[in-house]
């Protein structure tokens, strides 16, 4: 127990000031119980100060003794304790008045309703599967060939030696118990997963000597699914019942979700259905134009034709030899950014034929150039 005259001011551990309101200290007091609730918290000294917090918060949280506190401090009018008793039990917090429901069954783990039917249900498992532009294209029916947890088929998931559980004697089958449990100064009551049986409401005589009692098995599995045309890279397919399988052969089995990952295209990069791409150019391809030819993910020839004159910077639309819709019928298109390509060296001899191409290139006269730069702008 902490001597009196080292404990901490209530303001000071709550966090708030001398004035505040009973709504900020209920926050603060909120927020500081989920950082150091016990059955949660990663901190060392967690339960030291969740003891802490507690005392602050019933303290100034009644009027009463509140107005005493403010008066006295921790010494009281007549020296030791005010309150009497800190460490006795006096006082009796319900969480869950403070917390809320909901919030108390994120506390207490398996305490609320959500926690109680995920223990019926198998996890679900999720799994990642890339394809290429071409299939998504097209869509395509895939074959996999994966190991998926399924249930025991000795003792069909129980987990017990040929199949066989009981009630578990402490909760009845329950798999929840009633307890008063004594936090620091404080009297709770509180429901809780059976520790004898993890909440399952199970017991297991003998283990099934197959799984360990673990219910379940690696098992190769082949999975069948369709990647639709034009799907998006992170789209889940949910296969119903290829999850985890339900905890002790009873309840769902969890879902299997294969998410759908596209494999990087050396060119295109994807916006939803548009293809884009820069391609780069040499400079007398962008002067004379030029037409090229790229094998594209319908199968057929994709052929771009860059008219005479281009600029690096400019787009070409290809209409209609994007994606399929995801949505929607029809196809997006291919936008071609024309890209100078710089040669990283040139010869002397080619130097030779650039230096005697340099008028014919950009005329001499740096004002007549920037003329021409300036026309081409205001257009
Ligand atoms: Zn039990
Ligand atoms: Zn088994």
């Amino acid at each position: 127990m902490i001597a009196i005259s080292e404990k901490r001011d209530y303001y000071e551990v709550l966090g708030v000031a001398k004035g505040a309101s009973s709504a900020d200290l209920k926050n603060a007091f909120r927020s500081l119980a989920r950082k150091y609730h016990p059955d949660r918290s990663q901190e060392d000294n967690a339960e030291e100060m969740f003891k802490e917090i507690q005392e602050a918060y019933a303290v100034l949280s009644d009027e009463q003794k509140r107005a005493q506190y403010d008066r006295f401090g921790h010494k009281g009018p007549g020296g030791g304790s005010p309150f009497g008793g800190f460490g006795g039990g006096g006082f009796n917090i319900n969480l869950e008045d403070i917390f809320g429901g909901d919030v108390f069954s994120n506390i207490f783990g398996g305490g609320g309703g959500g926690g109680r039917r995920s223990r019926r249900r198998g996890s679900d498992i999720r799994m990642f599967h890339t394809v290429d532009l071409k299939k998504i294209h097209n869509g395509s029916q895939e074959e996999v060939e994966v190991e998926l947890p399924v249930a025991c088929s000795k003792c069909a998931g129980t987990g017990a030696k040929d199949g066989e559980i009981a009630d578990c004697r402490e909760c009845n089958g329950q798999g929840r118990v009633r307890m008063r449990q004594q936090v620091g100064p404080f009297v709770q009551d509180v429901v809780r997963d059976c520790p004898s049986c993890e909440g399952s409401g199970h017991q297991i005589e003998e283990q099934c000597s197959t799984c360990r009692g673990k219910g379940k098995e690696i098992k190769a599995t082949t999975l069948r699914f369709n990647i639709p045309a034009g799907a998006e890279s992170g789209t889940r397919l949910r296969m119903r019942g290829k999850g985890e399988p339900a905890p002790n052969g009873k309840g769902e089995d969890g879902d299997l979700f294969i998410e759908i990952e596209v494999e990087e295209h050396l060119w295109f990069e994807r916006s939803s259905a548009d293809l884009i791409m820069s391609l780069p150019l040499g400079y007398s391809d962008l002067v004379l134009g030029t037409s090229i030819t790229l094998e594209h993910v319908d199968g057929k020839d994709l052929t771009i034709k860059v008219p005479a004159y281009s600029n690096s910077g400019d787009t070409i639309e290809i209409r209609k030899r994007g994606l399929p819709r995801n949505r929607g019928s029809g196809r997006g298109d291919v936008i071609v950014l024309l890209k100078l390509h710089m040669p990283k060296k040139v010869d002397k001899k080619s130097k030779k034929s650039l230096q005697e191409l340099k008028d014919v290139l950009a005329p001499k006269d740096i004002l007549e150039r920037i003329k021409a730069d300036a026309k081409d702008r205001r257009n």
